[in-house]
């Protein structure tokens, strides 16, 4: 077990000098153990032993499966299942939540279970971080109001702070704690961060050690708003440029180089492992100078191999901030102050692209994302130490257990999580950073030897370790982006059942959680964690104050902002109410929400309203013409071309409507295309799952089309008309469950449903790039489909910052 290393005495200064517990509480609080600091590192022991059991468990598929052939396995699992069951039981209805967790008649039971585990954790945690805070002194009820970017002087006091190796270490120990109102390092920087909701462009303007060169619009250093021609030209002329480059402008610089990179043999055949220099026999430069960083990069750019490392915080920023770059090489260790050198860090680009010179990272996974998003630099021949243990088989591939391994080093991973923003970096922060990157040249030849002796000599394993590497070094950096289905994709995991007010509170409270932290350039955790907007959204409060009460502690954004937050659950609350079936959250597409409803009247009407109004939107900001259906048809896809007879087999609401009945639904379904397909399964439309359904449809269409007098000329049908039709439709039609397939709404636009229109442009939308009305629909179309792929650096499940890196294991 790693927890080996012992500090007791001097963790247990920091506690008692940091609470008022006394002895006798701390003995009354963990029977059985000498102190918390006992009692917690035996909690850590456990759970590591329990996690380390539970990864030794028969994989889920063929393995569990065969175990399961056997009878005793199966009772032994059913034994143990029912043991953890009635524990997690016991430990829920300690905190006084629900546990019918035992419960195993349940078909559902495995996701109701969950649910519960998911609460009480909430339930938990939010206790723990009460009683932590108390501990702390804070007082909740007497908070002042903070002006925006004000830093309230409290940081995470956590264990990870805490270290004490050495009584010298004490003071600096402490400090670190009790580091208050540390400096937003944003405010130094020369460059401002881009919080932007648009997709990121390279950082990079100049490319060394280039074979194909940068594209060229990445040169221009001529803006079109630079130059003096009229607005609308210059307009004209960005487009074109950002057209005709737009797919090298968001392209990996280094695509074409790593492409064509091959590996030596030299670098395949065996290394004789090269041991590393004792720490204290090894200089260490601190770099936060240009000066010492050109130097550092003519020292990098003599030799064959350096390793690297980064630190980096994301609590308070947007986007994450780099804090701290480890290079070692063979004989010295350097530290770069990455907060102090930010804009000039793209030098070390001639060391970082040089495809001679090998760069080692453990877990590359998110540093090469961090070194193209803060300093626009990339990396040409990657050997990354974390994919090499894994082709090794080792037990584990955290850098802990490698240093390990093959060092003997005992590292000690508590500050990974420490604020690196802190200046002057405490001397054990200097210290963890150091070891991060000291000892990896000499694992890199200890991983390239195992990996050879182990494939027989054979290079293909070694080689398999370069490739990953490299593809690693072609990540191209996402920046989060905003849509307007984000909170759909938080919500997914989360498997709450809201109703159509509190779905409207979560989607309002997370729209103005994204708009507030970008531009206060705060984490998205910071500004509302997820649980809170959670509460807010169960509990709808009537009150201003209801909200405070939902947020324990009540972060510094939402007490400033209160009124405007209450503006927001007001006007959910002004939504119909509707229920929603509760497994719904199964599906998770608002077509099969409304598909639940679609007996409520109410509903019905909503929509024909919903028409009515998209129609005399249509009628304002369309040109009625008829387009050249034939040339549209073939731009279309297949699934296009099966939605449309889908469309078009049944009566339709725009038919009724004068103005409109002209139109064809070429035109209709490319400008409202995904409208109505949301909008199918309420008229009871389902997706057209055989293929006879949709050659009948066809069929019938093509009918009408044999007889269009009866559609021209109609008069518009009274609204009682209407819903009858509506109803009608409905009534036709009784799907089995069995057989229904939800529809893929990912590609909907939701914003209609809150009785939103979608005229607001303003926002951008990354869905709704190039697709303005007057445009040529069917190019309008393509550039739809193309804003979406990875191409424009764009990713609709990443908005979630904070949560959306599944960290390797290091
Ligand atoms: P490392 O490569 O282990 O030094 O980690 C680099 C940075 O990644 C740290 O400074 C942390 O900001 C972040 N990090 C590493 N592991 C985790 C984790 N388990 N959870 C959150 N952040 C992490
Ligand atoms: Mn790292
Ligand atoms: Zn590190």
């Amino acid at each position: 077990m790693s927890l080996s290393k012992s500090n007791d005495d001097s963790n247990r200064e920091v506690l008692d000098s940091n609470s008022d517990t006394n002895e006798e509480d701390k003995n009354e609080l963990c029977p059985g153990f000498k102190d918390v600091d006992a009692f917690v590192k035996h909690g850590f022991g456990v759970v590591l032993s329990a996690t380390k059991a539970s990864a030794g468990l028969p994989q889920p598929g063929d393995e569990f499966d065969f175990y399961r052939s056997f009878p005793g396995f199966q009772e032994f699992c059913e034994s143990q299942g029912d043991q953890i069951l009635q524990c997690m039981s016991q430990i829920m209805q300690h905190h006084g939540c629900r546990s019918h967790v035992k419960d195993r008649n349940k078909l559902t039971a495995v996701e109701e279970r969950f649910d519960l585990v998911v609460d009480s954790n909430d339930v938990i945690l939010e206790r723990a971080g009460i009683l932590l805070d108390e501990a702390d002194g804070v007082n909740r009820n007497q908070k002042p109001v903070m002006p925006a970017g004000f830093q309230p002087p409290k940081i995470v006091v956590s264990s990870w702070n805490r270290k004490g190796s050495g009584s010298s270490s004490q003071s600096e120990t402490f400090r670190l704690l009790h580091a208050k109102n540390i400096a937003r390092p944003q405010l130094k920087f020369k460059e401002k961060i881009d919080n932007s909701n648009t997709p990121f462009v390279p950082k990079i303007f100049i490319k060394p050690n280039a074979v194909k060169p940068l594209p060229s619009c990445k040169k221009h250093v001529c803006q079109p708003e630079d130059l003096d021609v009229p607005a609308a030209l210059a307009d004209l002329i960005h487009q074109q440029r950002t057209q005709e480059h737009v797919e090298d402008m968001f392209a990996h610089p280094y695509q074409y180089e790593l492409d064509h990179l091959t590996v030596p043999d030299s670098l395949l055949s065996k290394p004789e492992p090269q041991m590393y220099k004792p720490i204290a026999e090894t200089k260490l430069s601190f770099i936060d100078s240009l000066e010492d960083l050109v130097e550092l990069n003519e020292k990098l750019c003599k030799l064959s191999e350096f390793a690297v490392d980064l630190e980096h915080h994301s609590y308070r920023s947007f986007l994450g901030l780099t804090c701290l770059m480890q290079i070692s090489t063979r004989d010295e260790d350097f530290i770069i102050d990455t907060l102090e050198l930010r804009s000039e860090m793209y030098i070390l680009n001639e060391a970082f692209t040089d495809p001679t010179i090998v760069k080692v990272f453990h877990g590359a996974d998110s540093d090469i994302e961090w070194l193209q998003r803060d300093f626009g630099l990339y990396v040409v021949n990657l050997f990354d130490t974390h994919q090499g243990s894994r082709a090794l088989h080792l037990a584990r591939n955290s850098l802990d257990h490698l240093l390990r391994h093959f060092c003997n080093v005992d590292s000690d991973k508590r500050y990974q999580l420490a604020d690196w923003r802190i200046r002057p970096l405490p001397n054990e922060m200097v210290q963890y950073a150091r070891t991060d990157t000291h000892y990896l040249l000499y694992i890199y030849d200890c991983v390239r030897a195992q990996l050879l002796d182990s494939n027989h000599g054979q290079p293909g394993l070694l080689q398999s370790v370069w490739n990953k590497s490299k593809d690693i070094s072609l990540t191209k950096y996402m920046k989060p982006l905003f849509t307007e289905d984000s909170y759909l994709e938080v919500l997914r995991k989360q498997k709450r059942s809201f109703n159509t007010q509190q779905l409207t509170a979560f989607r309002l409270l997370f729209a103005w959680r994204d708009k507030l932290a970008r531009q206060e350039d705060e984490s998205t955790g910071y500004t509302l964690p997820i649980h809170m907007m959670i509460k807010i959204s169960e509990e709808l409060p009537k009150e201003p104050q209801g909200i405070i009460a939902c947020c324990n502690p009540v972060p510094p954004l939402v007490r400033q902002q209160v009124n405007e937050l209450h503006l927001l659950v007001q006007q959910a609350r002004e939504m119909p109410l509707l229920k929603v079936r509760r497994n719904w959250r199964q599906h998770w597409h608002v077509g099969t929400v409304f598909t639940s409803l679609k007996t409520s009247k109410v509903l019905v009407l909503q929509l024909i309203n919903l028409f009515e109004t998209l129609v005399d939107y249509f009628n304002q900001c369309f040109v009625l013409k008829e387009p050249d259906v034939h040339t549209e048809q073939n731009s279309l896809s297949v699934a296009q071309m099966k939605a449309r007879r889908i469309i078009e087999s049944f009566e339709n609401p725009f038919r009724m409507v004068g103005n409109v009945k002209s139109l064809t639904f070429t035109i209709l379904y490319l400008c409202f295309g995904r409208l109505i397909m949301l909008l199918i399964p309420v008229f009871t439309f389902h997706r057209c799952a055989c293929q006879q359904e949709c050659q009948e449809s066809a069929k019938s269409t093509a009918k009408k089309r044999e007889t269009p007098a009866s559609e021209v000329g109609e008069v518009t049908p009274k609204p009682a008309k209407k819903l009858k039709a509506a109803e009608k439709t409905q009534k036709t039609e009784t799907p089995s469950q069995t057989s229904f397939k939800p529809f893929d709404y990912s590609q909907s636009d939701l914003k209609v449903f809150a009785g939103t229109k979608s005229k607001d442009n303003s926002q951008f939308d990354p869905n709704r790039q190039g697709q303005g009305f007057k445009k040529k629909v069917p190019q309008g179309q393509k550039k739809h489909n193309s804003a979406g792929n990875r191409s424009m650096s764009y990713m609709a499940g990443k908005s979630e910052r904070g949560f959306r890196h599944n960290w390797p294991k290091r």
